[in-house]
């Protein structure tokens, strides 16, 4: 039976706990609780008739019948009278355990470090800041030494540790929230002071904003003479974020990075804004987090930056990881330090999984290695069949569509760097409209160009359009392989301006009927099982074995059709030109007189203009 999401339970609970027989579970006098049982249900799993169960529930006050689907208060209370214990379900959809809700008990939840994400408009500064801040450990004494860039970082401050996503900008962020992740706890805005609030900046916020998430604004590069907070503070506040110090809500904090002034004052506006949203995980379950970043490692195989959200992950766990799973063997940090465990909010490397997740993919700790690969694989034959059922709806659009048979359908993927770029061309692609011809998007994504995308691009006769993102050279080469046209831009207007021409390209070309030749009827040739033969005598141009024509007597059209036979002497030829004799017979028409015209004309392709 289908259990209905989201899942208010420790699931994992449930897959220590195996599936047991009825008979078994009698014994132990449990019955399992599954969504709308009914008053029969019920009366079965308590090895009772219905009688008595409708009898014992009047006793209670309720009428019912047989049919009556019952509330679990109510089953609990009758269990209880005739001595069972009331238990849920055991979940079978394996593929279904990153929709379960995880309820901690309070007492048990602990202060956890916040994860925070850095946004703003390219080149104000967020690199920089990145780096500004990460040095704070040599000022905090902490190991300096070469970093590796992994994804994520932390910082030690105050004795607390904050957790930095080390990919700058909205892409990773929106991509991750995309599938579901919500891996950041605090925006950082970075707005240049001398440059102001710019498009991206906005969209940076509107993303946080989206997410629910609390936004700091860091003004940076104030150290320039030309800079002006005060303009980017009254700029922002009619998007609802009104500094603090003029009466409303956000942080602002002045900032260079480059300096590394007012890096200390960020960080403590962090662990306050931090303090206010109190962000807390049981360390003491089995581990679950997000993956951030991820790739394959030619010495250490699949290697993942995941951010442990709620449990303690430890070297040696079972983890399913997306559609993958592994047991892990190493973790580390961008110092590349070992560690055995890993407490909420950390983010560290993980090595040992079978392949390679991807970034956003949820991970969640096992018991049991032979399920963890099973619901792997359960979540990757669902990911296929899901493709394949999306590749089979495509196809059959593009050949059909859910329009009338006939019309034309450029199928488009579009892959851009923001939603916002993503909806705005979907809709202008959508507008599109040539003589009725027009482009139909089968996917719009934010992120890079998959080989997914390529898939689907082959099965369903569409090509990529990627704005503002590129494809991965194995993309690329996989794209050539199946013939699929991958088409980068980074100025909008021309997406929609090459569309047209595409689909000028595709429209059916338009006919005209070209006279190409006339001839003169001098003899009738009545042939049984031909028909009617005429020995003709070609005046003007040529006639070709594929022509349509024209019967003409006494300058009236008579008839219009298809020539059947165009022959010189005995042999069927293709073409007979002027000054020569033939013998030409008509498609389905016999009554041709001496002295009727025929004239030949073929179709011949227009351009649209
Ligand atoms: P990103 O594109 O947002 O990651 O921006 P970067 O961190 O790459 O910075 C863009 C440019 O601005 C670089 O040349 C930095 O050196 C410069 N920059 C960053 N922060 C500051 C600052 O506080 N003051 C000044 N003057 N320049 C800065």
């Amino acid at each position: 039976m289908a259990t209905k999401k989201p899942f208010k339970k420790d699931f994992r609970k449930d897959i220590r706990e195996p599936q047991k027989s009825k008979k078994e579970e009698n014994k132990e006098k449990i019955i399992t609780y599954v969504p709308d049982m009914k008053v029969s249900d019920v009366a079965s799993a308590l090895d009772v008739t219905n009688a008595t169960l409708i009898k014992k529930l009047m006793s209670l006050g309720m009428i019912t019948s047989i049919n009556q689907v019952l509330d679990r208060e109510t089953i609990e209370l009758i269990a209880l009278d005739f001595g069972y214990e009331v238990k849920d379900e055991v979940i079978t959809d394996l593929t279904r355990y990153d929709e379960i809700e995880i309820v901690d008990d309070p007492k048990d939840l602990v202060k956890r470090s916040p994860i925070i994400t850095i946004m703003g408009h390219v080149d104000h500064g967020k690199t920089t800041l990145l780096d500004a801040i990460r040095h704070t450990r040599v000022v905090q004494g902490e190991a300096g030494g070469i970093t590796q860039h992994i994804g994520a970082y932390q910082v030690d401050w105050n004795g607390e540790k904050i957790t930095f996503i080390d990919t700058p900008g909205h892409a990773a962020f929106t991509e991750m929230r995309a599938r579901g992740a919500k891996v950041t706890d605090i925006v950082i805005l970075v707005v240049a002071a001398d440059d102001g609030v710019k498009p991206q900046t906005i969209e940076a916020l509107e993303h946080a904003k989206a997410a629910k998430v609390p936004i700091i604004v860091a003004v940076n590069k104030v150290d320039k003479p030309n800079a002006n907070p005060d303009l980017i503070m009254s700029t922002l506040s009619s998007y609802d974020l009104t500094p603090e110090t003029w009466g409303g809500k956000t942080p602002y904090v002045m900032i260079s990075a480059l300096k590394r002034q007012g890096i200390d004052e960020l960080l403590d506006v962090i662990q306050l804004v931090a303090e206010m949203e109190e962000l807390k995980a049981n360390p003491n379950r089995p581990a679950r987090g997000t993956v951030i970043e991820a790739s394959l490692d030619r010495g250490r195989g699949p290697v993942a930056t995941i951010i442990v959200e709620t449990g303690t992950l430890h070297v040696g766990d079972i983890v399913v990881i997306g559609n993958t799973y592994g047991r892990i063997r190493t973790m580390n940090d961008d110092l590349k330090r070992r560690f055995t465990e890993a407490l909420p909010g950390t983010p560290v490397e993980i090595t040992g999984l079978e392949d390679v997740p991807q970034a956003g993919d949820i991970f969640m700790v096992f018991q049991d290695e032979k399920l963890a690969r099973q619901t792997a694989e359960a979540r990757a034959s669902k990911v296929r069949e899901t493709l394949a059922k999306s590749m089979k709806a495509t196809s059959l659009e593009s050949m059909f569509g859910d329009k009338e048979v006939g019309e034309k359908v450029l199928n488009v993927i579009l892959k851009a760097d923001v939603q916002g770029s993503v909806e705005v061309i979907k809709n202008m692609l959508e507008k599109i409209d040539i003589e009725g011809f027009h482009a139909s998007v089968v996917r719009a994504g934010v992120g890079a160009i998959t080989e997914s995308d390529v898939t689907l691009a082959s099965a369903s006769g569409a090509i990529i359009i990627g704005f503002n993102v590129r494809p991965a050279a194995n993309v690329k080469e996989l794209a050539n392989e199946n013939g699929i046209e991958i088409r980068l831009y980074n100025v909008i207007y021309r997406i929609t301006e090459d569309i047209e021409k595409a689909l000028k390209g595709m429209l059916e070309p338009t006919y005209e009927e070209v006279v190409t030749g006339q001839a003169q009827v001098r003899q009738v040739f009545k042939i049984s099982k031909v028909g009617t033969v005429a020995g003709c005598y070609v005046t003007e141009g040529y006639i070709s074995r594929n022509s349509k024509v024209t019967l003409i007597r006494d300058g009236i059209v008579i008839y219009k059709g298809e020539l059947s036979s165009l022959k010189r002497f005995k042999d069927e030829v293709k073409e007979v030109k002027q000054g020569f004799e033939c013998g030409i017979s008509i498609v389905n028409y016999n009554d041709i007189k001496e002295g009727d015209v025929i004239e030949a004309s073929i179709d011949k392709e227009v351009e649209v203009a």
